[in-house]
């Protein structure tokens, strides 16, 4: 969906304008102050996009790095890490406390 400027003659305002497509008509009146003198400013032209092509468009690194910020937390990997599939030495154990 794009924004188009529009310099407006009667408030002297810079205004945007959404248009549902390139092609849709042109807005007849300032949405500001309702004036006819209304004149697209030949500036720049943003496109909306959706979050759908954002998220399309995000560097496959992201990805990574959300990968890496979230560690494997299942039981599986957690007993491996931390050897829990192993018998304990007496050192682990520690000291019986009374
Ligand atoms: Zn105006």
């Amino acid at each position: 969906m794009p924004i188009y400027e529009y310099d407006c003659g009667g408030c002297g305002k810079r205004v945007d304008v959404f248009l549902k497509s390139v092609n849709a008509a042109e807005p007849s009146a300032c949405p500001q102050c309702g004036s006819p003198r209304i004149q697209r400013a030949i500036s720049k032209v943003v496109f909306v996009k959706s979050a759908e092509t954002k998220l399309a468009e995000l560097d496959p690194k992201y990805d990574k790095m959300i990968d890496a910020s979230s560690p494997d937390l299942s039981m599986d990997n957690i007993i491996k890490n931390y050897q829990l599939d192993k018998p304990l030495t007496r050192d682990e154990r520690g000291a019986p406390e009374f």
